[in-house]
């Protein structure tokens, strides 16, 4: 199955930057390219890992003290004061500056390394960043390993960011990983909720994008192919960790990435950054779980049916905003960080949105959603 799956002809459409090497020994592929390139590799890897008999090689190189950081991603995305202060221990060794970060874990720990391989060759604090359309040069080598399969993390041109005021990707191109590394078998110690959540994310990604009246066409096609493949996964008992699941989502995943390029999500996502401003520890795929389910007028009969499915098959209770500290005094603030997503808001009902995502629908949506 392995083998089949590393000789797969290309399965995405949308023109990539990032070099994508199929693999069956990902890390032994990665020192192995390391080596033909003669790299000085700088590794932060997901702190998570460091048990894992199959990432040894890794805390080995980093025992002199200097290639290695280990990111504790359980508490929430990677912080602009992660970033600065690597970037700044980074930038006193100089001469002896590493000239390729490599990120080994989920999307957290691949967006830091995107962070901070861009933000080494940028003057400013990574913060000052958080958005899109700054005047950036390109950064340091980035290369990733995704150990966790649906976050799209390991293509995106975005390192998503909880900065002072806000969480908020850098958005430019120069962001996007130069290599890409996927071995399915590295996933395999992922906790069912993560694996779970990772792939819900993965699926509304790619529903979202393919009810889009915005994106490219070739985003959309993806986002269908994509879809089909997050279904199938999680149409599945996620309990156990098993290869086809595995490959099945790491193929997702990379069509999660590919129609992120030309693709836009839509009124879902919108409504999550609301909930995930509101709620600094609720993570970013139950959020959107949330949302979906608060817009069941959007969505019955589709999207909203089928995560209540996923949600009954793996024995997940329905997630609520309340568990995470979230209630009704923040309802105005959520509404407002919503309005904001009109790029979001435009990709679900095109021209003339405003007429359909007023205040008052806001308000109503994340009332319910407190309840
Ligand atoms: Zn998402």
């Amino acid at each position: 199955m392995l083998d089949r799956f590393i000789r797969s002809p290309r399965w995405w459409r949308t023109e990539i930057p990032t070099q994508i090497v199929l693999s069956k020994d990902g890390i032994g592929d990665l020192f192995g390219l390391l080596k033909k390139e003669k790299k000085r590799p700088f590794f932060i890897l997901d702190s998570a890992l460091s048990g894992q008999k199959k990432f040894e090689p890794i805390l080995e190189r980093g025992e002199d003290g200097k290639s290695l950081f280990l990111f504790d991603a359980t508490a929430s995305e990677p912080r602009t004061g992660d970033v600065d202060a690597l970037v700044k221990t980074i930038r006193e060794r100089e001469g002896d500056e590493p000239d390729v970060f490599v990120g080994v874990g989920g999307g957290g720990t691949m967006d830091l390394a995107k962070a901070v391989g861009i933000c080494l060759k940028n003057p400013k604090s990574a913060a000052d960043y958080q958005g899109w359309g700054f005047d950036m040069v390109r950064g340091a080598d980035v290369w990733v390993v995704p150990t966790l399969n649906g976050t799209g993390a390991e293509l995106t041109p975005i390192a998503v960011l909880r900065g002072p005021q806000k969480k908020l990707g850098i958005n430019t191109p120069l962001v996007a990983p130069r290599t890409a590394i996927i071995d399915p078998q590295l996933s395999e110690g992922v906790k069912k909720f993560n694996r779970f959540y990772t792939m819900m994310d993965c699926y509304f990604h790619h529903y979202e994008i393919t009810l889009s009246k915005t994106s490219a066409k070739d985003a959309i096609l993806d986002a269908e192919d994509g879809l089909k493949l997050s279904r199938r996964v999680l149409s599945r008992d996620l309990s156990e960790y098993g290869l086809e699941t595995a490959i099945q989502s790491a193929q997702g995943s990379i069509l999660g990435g590919s129609s992120t390029i030309g693709g836009r999500v839509g009124a879902s996502h919108a409504i999550s950054y609301g909930l995930s401003n509101a709620g600094p520890t609720l993570p970013h795929s139950v959020a959107v779980t949330i949302s979906m389910l608060g817009l069941a007028d959007l969505y019955r009969g589709g999207g909203y049916d089928e995560t209540l499915r996923f949600l009954e098959i793996n024995r997940f209770p329905v997630p609520r905003a309340k568990d995470y500290g979230i209630d009704a005094s923040q309802v105005e603030k959520m509404v407002k960080t919503a309005l904001g997503m009109d790029k979001l808001w435009l990709s679900h009902f095109g021209e003339g949105w405003e007429k359909s995502v007023t205040e008052d629908f806001l308000r109503d949506v994340y009332t319910k959603i407190v309840a």
